[in-house]
């Protein structure tokens, strides 16, 4: 969140109904405030949606949370059912010389790696302005920058490492001096309590999510009002939501500077695609896990599959039927957006043939391009975020709060609501 409200006044208007807005929305009327929430689209949970197939579950964007004691607290009283990874699925996978592997690191490397890790730093970085590539070097080595984080990046960002500021993408990873180990630096943090999370799902997909929220808020909402101007609105508490473009011309004239550097954001390009295959149609057994994801250098185009009916329940209509999601593009590969249905299925049957032993016989084909997919936490979202702070949310009553305003984890919206 950036800014404060003005907590003198329990009235707010926010602008948007994403899955950000119904958080904030949801959590602000619980403390007593009146809500009343403008979304320009005729539906709510913006980029979020579930649909039901024949086949199973298809989820649009988000699709699984880091749940910890808190946020299943919060979700329990939502009444959201949370299914964990199933016990005999949690491995996770790294393509590397063409073998999935739990650990893509050779014994040498995973020496050398501890070495870093142990080692004080011999070219100290930048913390402000380090990238996540800087950091994984430094600390960890080259290996593990390009096996572990870059895969991992590619799975959450879509993007690569050399892309994010390590200060605001993981900032818990930022020693305080930057001579420090990070074991020196990790130890003396590990007295703060860590609650313990796990990868889980909404029974139903997360389309639960937004219409328990949406219920909780239904005399609050109002669909197809997009705000132009923030002159339309009168409220000693205003909250924005929106896309960093649509923050852009909302705050324009009254802070031009963060309009700027807000547009100077970029977004990764994605196209996820969820896949159906009928059990016959794979020459072994199906994989089982949460997923893999592929280093950019091992000649896929694929960045990565979930395993979706492996690692959940309750996500095909039938046991005959496995449901995978698979991703493409990313910011190393935004031509993927232009590919034809057709050559995305060739793609996909060509490339899931060699990693997972698929036949050509793909049953069921669900696309979504993103073009505008994740924001990617990079130094002009710090200077961006920065400005705001100094800007446009200085004064108590204007607040941002969404997916690039601190974490764009719904994990992470969450926390930050329940803590701040
Ligand atoms: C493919 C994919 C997979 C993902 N997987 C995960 C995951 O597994 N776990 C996870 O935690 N996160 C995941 N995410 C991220 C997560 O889905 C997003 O961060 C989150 O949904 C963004 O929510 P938001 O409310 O901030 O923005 P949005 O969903 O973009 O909502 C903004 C809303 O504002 C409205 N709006 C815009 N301008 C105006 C205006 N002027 N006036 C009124 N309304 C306006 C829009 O119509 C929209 O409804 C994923 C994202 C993608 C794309």
């Amino acid at each position: 969140m950036i800014g404060s409200l003005d907590l003198n006044q329990k009235e707010v208007v926010i602008v948007g109904a994403g899955i950000s807005g119904l958080l904030i929305g949801y959590h602000l009327k619980k403390l007593g405030f009146k809500i009343t929430i403008h979304e320009a689209s005729g539906r709510t949970g913006g980029l979020i949606e579930t649909t039901v197939t024949p086949y199973g579950l298809v989820e649009k964007a988000a699709h699984s949370l880091l749940v910890g004691e808190e946020l299943k607290r919060f979700l329990t009283e939502l009444n959201i059912e949370l299914l964990p990874v199933n016990e005999d699925s949690k491995a996770r996978f790294i393509l590397r010389g063409k073998k999935m592997r739990r650990m893509p690191l050779s014994f040498f490397e995973i020496i050398q790696t501890l070495i870093h890790f142990f080692s004080k730093p011999s070219n100290p970085i930048d913390l402000n302005s380090a990238s996540l590539q800087e950091w994984g070097k430094t600390y960890l080595g080259a290996a593990p920058t390009e096996y572990l984080l870059g895969p991992f990046v590619s799975g959450v960002f879509a993007c690569t490492p050399a892309e994010l500021n390590t200060a605001i993408s993981f900032p818990k990873l930022l020693p305080n001096d930057p001579k420090q180990s990070l074991f020196r630096f990790l130890r003396s943090k590990k007295s703060a309590k860590k609650s313990r999370t796990q990868m889980m799902v909404p029974r139903d997909g997360m389309q639960s999510l937004v219409t328990s929220l949406s219920e909780a808020l239904k005399d609050d909402i109002i669909l197809h009002s997009s705000i132009q101007s923030l002159s339309e609105l009168k409220s000693p508490n205003i909250i924005l939501t929106t896309p960093t473009q649509s923050l852009a011309s909302l705050i324009e004239s009254a802070d031009p500077v963060s309009a700027n550097l807000l547009r100077a954001v970029s977004y990764s390009p994605l196209v996820t695609v969820t896949v159906h295959y009928h059990r016959s149609h794979f020459r072994k057994a199906p994989p089982s896990g949460v997923g893999v994801l592929i280093p950019r250098n091992e000649g896929f185009r694929i960045l990565g599959v979930l395993f979706n009916s492996s690692a959940f329940n309750n996500r095909v209509q039938s046991k005959d039927y496995v449901s995978m999601t698979v991703m493409l593009g990313g910011t190393t590969d935004p031509e993927a957006l232009q590919l034809t249905d057709s050559a995305v299925q060739a793609i996909i049957n060509d490339e899931l043939e060699r990693l997972i032993g698929t036949t050509q016989n793909l049953t069921h084909l669900c696309r979504t391009n993103w073009s505008h997919a994740i924001p990617i936490y990079s130094l002009a979202l710090a200077q961006a975020q920065k400005s705001l702070k100094e800007g446009f949310c200085s004064k108590p009553g204007l607040v941002v709060f969404n997916n690039y305003s601190k974490d764009v984890s719904i994990r992470g919206m969450i926390e930050t609501l329940i803590k701040d």
